[in-house]
């Protein structure tokens, strides 16, 4: 007997024959003996829905009714997978957020899990009753509902798993595993058997969207075992685990790309001291994030330029905050590019290998394709391209580190 958290994200549960799929599916866990608390995401779609209404109604709207209207989608599921498996002789409950309750901070819209209460829940899944959980939603500290940030789910997830101490977290899907790159755009990409909860998490972190970053992130913190698999098929999925449980490790284990980019060059601005500090600060007050940086040499005119990366969503306000202050600030003039993208190499295997960023450069050069700013750590190498040539660059670059299927 184990005790498993199975967690469906949208697709799974997109209409009521998938969430008819989705009972039997537990039904099978539980008649096999096992203590299960199931995870579920809104119909696919309809979070989406609820954001362009907020959006549409108030751009500004404050976040705690932002909150209240998309946590809704979660709520929907629970009830009706609780049903589908009552239906099928299964006993089940439903619980919201607040019901457990997950609590979480105060921060709305992208709040992070504290703590969760465990005790009824435990005790109600000992006695044979399926635990159905809304993803996504938690409880602030004034009590009211909170959201997780996009893609959520998986956190609430990994989240119960590490609270119930379950054997394992299957995080059920459109797709059978975690990929060497996104199997969408690279018909060829290869179901990786185990990849490791670092490369996982600089993965999702570089515009891999088959699990949220915080989820990977607390899996890595409280060793909870994940696997990503299909809710539509019975093939075994991708196990993410630690590094020394993977006997042949991969050089790179895959390839990721991001839209979600916009380039900023402020030109000539003084070469001195505290300049960074100048720029970088205002930005952060802001509550900008800024990524990849470049500051170029100094030509002898006691002026540089300064080029970086923030997120499209940010674009529009780290422009304004930068105008806001050119005066201070001294450069000549500010150039902008919001029609970039990232595409990044992730791989262990890099620490020990020389050459794996020339592999890179050389398979881009081959193509034509333009390299603006270059970044790197010790499991990546993240480079900067116009926008229009992101799947020429993933297909190449899955090509020239042999990954192709
Ligand atoms: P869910 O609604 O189940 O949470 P998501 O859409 O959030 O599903 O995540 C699954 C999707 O992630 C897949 O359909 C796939 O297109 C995308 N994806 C991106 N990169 C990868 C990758 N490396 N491996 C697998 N899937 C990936
Ligand atoms: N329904 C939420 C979203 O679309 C959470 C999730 O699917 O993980 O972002
Ligand atoms: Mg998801």
């Amino acid at each position: 007997m184990a005790r498993v958290v199975m967690k469906f994200g949208g697709t799974s549960v997109g209409d009521l024959d998938r969430i008819r799929n989705v009972a039997r599916r537990v039904k099978s866990e539980v008649d096999a003996g096992h203590e299960v608390a199931v995870v579920v995401s809104a119909m696919a779609g309809e979070t989406n829905k609820l954001v362009g209404f907020c959006r549409d109604l108030a751009p500004l709207h404050d976040v705690r009714e932002y909150d209240v209207v998309v946590a809704t989608g979660e709520q929907v599921t629970i009830g009706l997978l609780a049903m589908a498996l009552q239906d099928l002789g299964v006993r089940a409950r439903s619980w919201a957020g607040w019901q457990l309750p997950i609590h979480t901070d105060g921060a709305h819209s992208r709040a992070r899990i504290v703590g969760i209460e465990t005790a009824v829940l435990l005790q109600r899944m000992a006695g044979g009753e399926v635990a159905v959980v809304a993803g996504f939603q938690g409880m602030g500290p004034d009590g009211r509902v909170t959201t997780l940030g996009r893609g959520g789910s998986d956190t609430s997830a990994v989240a119960l798993a590490a609270a119930i101490k379950a054997d394992i977290c299957d995080i059920y899907t459109d797709v059978d595993g975690v990929y060497t790159t996104d199997p969408r755009i690279v018909a060829r990409a290869r179901k990786l058997e185990k990849i490791t909860y670092e490369e996982m998490l600089e993965s999702a972190s570089l515009g891999a969207k088959v699990l949220q970053v915080r989820s990977v992130e607390m899996a890595m913190k409280h060793g909870v075992r994940v696997q990503v698999r299909s809710s539509f098929s019975d093939a075994t999925g991708t196990i993410i685990c630690d590094e020394d449980e993977i006997v042949e490790k991969e050089l790179v284990s895959g390839i990721t790309y991001s839209r979600d980019e916009a380039k900023i060059t402020l030109v000539n601005v003084p070469d001195r001291p505290g300049v960074a500090a100048a720029i970088f600060g205002p930005l952060t007050e802001a509550n900008i994030n800024v990524d990849m940086i470049v500051q170029n040499i100094s030509r002898g005119i006691g002026a540089t330029d300064m080029t970086f990366t923030v997120s499209r969503d940010d674009f529009g306000r780290a422009v304004k905050v930068l105008e806001s202050r050119q005066k201070q600030l001294g450069y000549a003039e500010l150039v902008t590019d919001p029609d970039v993208a990232k595409v990044s190499v992730v791989g262990v295997g890099m620490r020990s290998h020389a050459g794996v960023a020339q592999t890179m450069f050389g398979a881009l050069a081959e193509k034509g394709i333009n390299i603006q700013v270059i970044s790197t750590s010790e499991i990546k190498v993240s480079v900067l391209i116009a926008e229009e040539y992101t799947e020429l660059a993933v297909r190449s670059l899955h090509t020239a580190y042999r990954l192709d299927a």
